[in-house]
């Protein structure tokens, strides 16, 4: 018998109490019984996403709202900004340039955060700049990047501001409305405790001018369409249902610890998968951590996809190595959504007899006691 866990940055662990929600017999979606489901995830979401505006939810996986986000924000021919510096910003990009829009990018090298200072240079150089493409937390290198600061500079231009929330959202604070984001978008995988395939995308009031101004080709991911049905508390297209159900449940949950509760787990247990792996020797690879994911390099003389391999197959913990041309040189700890002490723990233990069986010199032990310290305080 094995048991596996899932301590990757998306899919994560599910919480029982979802999947029995999920498990119930599909309800059909123009009735009665699925509109109120429906106002009150969508009440749930308000909370979550700290705004008054609607938050639209789209069956779709994450790039599916980034896309949305893309062609319900531009026009033809607009310059924007894309902060990349990573796999999700560099997929921003791609997106844009899809569409055939003028990307300009801020290069950021892999592990950095960007120095706002960067974003108010670029956009005091171009002042026709239609919006600004940034990810909160950038996964792929486990950088969190300064959101509020580089929202208070893009708030002092025309620009609209683009957020790629996806491993920020239920893991730090993000006060949309406070900080004049424009659009915010989520996915169920990663801290709202879903499987994949519901997204999320929240407009501000220039969002939603933008919206109505755009003119890139949309049919699926128009927002307009789709606000026009949500304010009837209907979906324009079949909704995901079952998710939708589970998405109930999990804000219910999420609304019971509070959301500076949230954050503070998160910040926590972040801290001791840090924690845990300085004391083993290793190094982090994120100058300015994400709370969401841990990406710690790879010591010398350690394959670095054995370490993956070796947990997954051996120790059935999924972990996630490193991305693109980060590939075997880091490796990612997801401390994300239904994730508690014990899952810190556990991972730990694993990460110190796999580097063992790899020939890493580890003590065993000295990992998890950093961490149990951060947990004692
Ligand atoms: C997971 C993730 C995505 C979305 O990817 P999908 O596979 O389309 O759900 C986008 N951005 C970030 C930062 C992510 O972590």
């Amino acid at each position: 018998m094995k048991k596996f866990r899932l301590l990757a940055p998306g899919p994560t662990e599910v919480p029982p109490e979802v999947l029995l929600a999920m498990a119930r017999p599909v309800i059909h979606h123009r009735t009665p019984e699925f509109e109120a489901l429906f106002a009150e995830a969508r009440r749930g979401l308000q909370w979550l996403f700290q705004t008054q505006r609607e938050v639209l939810l789209l069956a779709a996986s994450g790039t599916g709202a980034m896309e949305g986000a893309v062609v319900n924000a531009c026009s033809p021919g607009d310059r924007v900004l894309v902060i990349r510096g990573g796999k999700f910003g560099e997929r921003w990009a791609e997106i844009c340039l899809a569409h055939g829009l003028s990307v300009i990018p801020v290069e950021i090298s892999y592990g950095k955060a960007v120095d706002p200072r960067q974003v108010a240079a670029a956009l005091r150089k171009d002042t026709g700049i239609a919006a600004v493409f940034v990810t909160h937390s950038e996964t792929s290198t486990g950088v969190l990047h300064d959101l509020e600061a580089i929202a208070a500079i893009v708030r002092q231009t025309p620009a609209l501001l683009v957020v790629d929330a996806i491993t920020s959202l239920a893991v730090v604070d993000l006060p949309t409305d406070a900080w004049g984001v424009d659009v915010v978008v989520g996915a169920s995988q990663k801290a709202m405790m879903l499987p994949p395939g519901l997204a999320f995308a929240c407009l501000s009031d220039r969002g939603w001018a933008a919206a109505e101004r755009a003119r890139l080709p949309r049919y699926y991911f128009n927002f307009l369409t789709e606000q026009k049905s949500q304010a009837q508390h209907q979906t324009a297209w079949t909704p995901a249902v079952s998710l939708i159900a589970g998405l109930k449940v999990a804000l219910d949950l999420l609304q019971a610890e509070g959301l500076a509760a949230v954050f503070a787990r998160h910040e926590r247990l972040a801290q001791a998968t840090r924690a845990a792996v300085t004391a083993l020797g290793l190094t982090l690879f994120a100058e300015r951590p994400s709370p969401a994911v841990t990406a710690v390099k790879v010591p010398e003389g350690v394959d670095g996809d054995a370490i993956v391999r070796v947990l997954r197959d051996t120790h059935g913990i999924s972990i996630a190595g490193g991305q693109g041309s980060m590939k075997g040189k880091i490796f990612r700890i997801a401390t994300l959504g239904y994730a508690d002490a014990y899952d810190v723990l556990t991972g730990i233990a694993a990460l110190e007899f796999t580097l063992a069986e790899l020939g890493y010199p580890v003590r065993l032990g000295d990992g998890l006691r950093a961490a149990q310290d951060v947990f004692q305080k």
